[in-house]
């Protein structure tokens, strides 16, 4: 399940090379090419899937699992004090590559990375509708 026109499936392929720091059947991990901090590591599943919504359950299981052991060797290898688990979906999170894929950004006390965003809060009542709204589009999967 490959996409013509889509970078990493080349990537993750092997047609385009790159820094690969890990490759099964199923996944190729690759340093990103603009890192936030050395080390700046993706996990690209071999398979298209556009996000994490289009990517099936057994799968996403299978990239928390490589997520863990690579952040533990990001851990041994880099020294680094902290690793952001990161992963956008769609323009409006973030998303400039349209196949699924995982950050995990090596931190460090004191460095310059920035992943903030500005906190809201709920009108008294609105947490418990959003709850709901949310737990009843689960009960429709
Ligand atoms: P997104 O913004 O979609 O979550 O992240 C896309 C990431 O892919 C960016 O951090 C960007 O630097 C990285 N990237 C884009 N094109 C390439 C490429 O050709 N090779 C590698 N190694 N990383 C890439
Ligand atoms: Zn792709």
């Amino acid at each position: 399940m490959k996409k013509d026109d889509c970078i990493f499936c080349k990537i993750a392929d092997g047609e385009i090379p790159s820094a690969t720091v890990y490759e099964d059947d199923l996944f190729r991990v690759i340093l990103d090419i603009a890192p936030a901090a050395k080390g700046h590591a993706l996990i690209l599943p071999k398979n298209h899937y556009d996000n994490l919504w289009e990517l099936g359950e057994e799968e996403a299981k299978k990239v928390i699992g490589l997520a863990a052991k690579i952040s533990a060797a990001q851990k041994k290898a880099l020294g680094c004090d902290g690793i952001n688990v990161l992963q956008n979906n769609g323009i409006a999170a973030g998303q400039s590559v349209f196949h699924f894929h995982m950050h995990l950004i090596p931190r460090y006390e004191e460095d310059q990375v920035e992943i903030p965003w500005k906190t809201l809060s709920y009108e008294d009542g609105e947490a418990q509708t959003v709850c709901d709204s949310i737990k009843e589009a689960m009960k429709e999967l």
